[in-house]
């Protein structure tokens, strides 16, 4: 019996005349990734993706995973194919639904029937499907309201599906859709969520990571290669540049007045991430930031580092608490990587007493002892850039 995968649109419906290209987009990432699983056809059809492994050897199981993690997607089933015709339906539910009503007591068929050319309506089908499982499995008893579990039949364009439900998609759009935005990705909990978020907007990102070797460690710039591998799980490939922030901290401690360090420093990551977001065509910055976490992310601070962004800045956790955003975490994969306890540029020469309630001005005086825009641009020719793929 063949089986296959149903992936569902889910915004991409709405699009209108846009929608052969969020359609293209999503084939195009849904291909690349089948890829590596085998020998797969991929074909869009009337509002789903419809995967169907051309071999044995294909891998099903590891093709639904995956695909469980592109956004745009929002329900994946996976199905018996059967022709479409009553006597293979029925034959193809009885081979292929028992196992899946194990232990169940109630159940109920639904039918869709998209070709209307199909003889029988959809109540129709679904009371001779349901029948026949009762026929065949007695212990079992049809309940509409409150079922254990839902069969599935669909008559689709080219044939029957036959399935027990339907798995949560990531959601979202199709990545590449919507633009490229700038990560700003510390090894925190935070910015891996707040990239995770936007990408499912449709968004393709590209990365920054600010350092400070030695005072920051090999470990840690691999840590935050490892979330961005586990970004990139939903965000596909993208590259993180690594920028050196070594010496303009030298040089913030020499001549600054340490309530403001903290500060000063962010207003550099952002002129810095601002800065390489125009030179790769970024229309966008993201960062983790969450209002009131900490001394740089109250109202003021950030009305202190915002300015220097040109681009606008997205901060999808800015209303949320560390309990949504580490339960967010969890569910991408982030989070064990993100609690290992490296050190951050930000938590080296952090202030004793930063200034929770900046003023522009006093923070403008600090930053006029040094040439900023000289230590920016000695920090951009140290960045490095590092390629990160999906891994399957
Ligand atoms: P996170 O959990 O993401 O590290 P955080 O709560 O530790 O966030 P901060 O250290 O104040 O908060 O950083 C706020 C935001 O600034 C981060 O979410 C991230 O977008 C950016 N950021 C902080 N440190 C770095 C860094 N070393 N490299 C790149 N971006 C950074
Ligand atoms: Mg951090």
């Amino acid at each position: 019996m063949k089986e296959i995968l149903l992936c569902k649109y889910g915004e991409i419906v709405l699009k209108g005349a846009n929608r052969r290209y969020f359609e293209e987009s999503l084939c195009k990432t849904m291909r690349f990734r089948a890829k590596h699983f085998g020998n797969f056809s991929i074909t869009a059809s009337q509002s789903t993706l419809i995967i169907e492994p051309l071999d044995d050897m294909a891998d099903l199981e590891g093709m639904f995973d995956s695909a469980s993690k592109v956004f745009g997607i929002v329900g994946i089933s996976r199905c018996a194919v059967c022709e479409k015709e009553m006597g293979d339906i029925v034959r193809t539910t009885l081979a292929y639904i028992p196992p899946f009503l194990d232990g169940k007591k109630t159940f109920k068929v639904e039918a869709k029937r998209s070709d209307k050319r199909f003889p029988l309506d959809s109540i129709a089908i679904a009371r001779e499907v349901g029948g026949q499982i009762l026929s065949a499995l007695p212990r079992l008893r049809v309940d509409v309201h409150n079922p254990e579990i839902v069969v599935h039949v669909e008559i689709r364009e080219h044939a029957a599906y036959v399935h027990a439900g339907q798995f949560k998609g990531a959601g979202g759009m199709p990545v590449g859709t919507n633009g490229k935005a700038l990560l700003l990705l510390s090894g925190g909990i935070d910015s891996p969520v707040a990239g995770y978020m936007i990408a499912k907007r449709g968004v393709q990102l590209e990365a920054v990571h600010f350092e400070s070797f030695p005072y920051t460690s090999e470990r840690a710039r691999e840590k935050v290669m490892e979330l961005a591998r586990e970004i990139a799980q939903y965000a596909g490939s993208f590259d993180v540049h690594v920028v050196s922030l070594t010496h303009i901290q030298e040089e913030l401690v020499k001549a600054c007045d340490e309530d403001y360090f903290t500060l000063l420093l962010r207003r550099y990551m952002m002129a810095i991430a601002d800065r390489i977001a125009h030179r790769r065509g970024c229309g966008g910055l993201i960062t983790g930031e969450s209002l009131g976490q900490v001394a740089s992310q109250t109202m003021q601070a950030i009305g202190v580092t915002d300015p220097l962004a040109t681009l606008p800045v997205f901060r999808p956790c800015i209303g949320m608490d560390k309990e949504e955003i580490i339960k967010i975490s969890r569910k991408i994969g982030t989070f064990e990587t993100s609690i290992q306890p490296y050190e951050d540029c930000c938590t080296v020469f952090t202030p004793k007493h930063p200034r929770t309630r900046p003023e522009l001005s006093k923070v403008i005086e600090q930053e006029k002892k040094l040439d900023f825009d000289a230590l920016v641009e000695e920090a951009l020719a140290s960045a490095t850039i590092t390629h990160i793929r999906v891994e399957f």
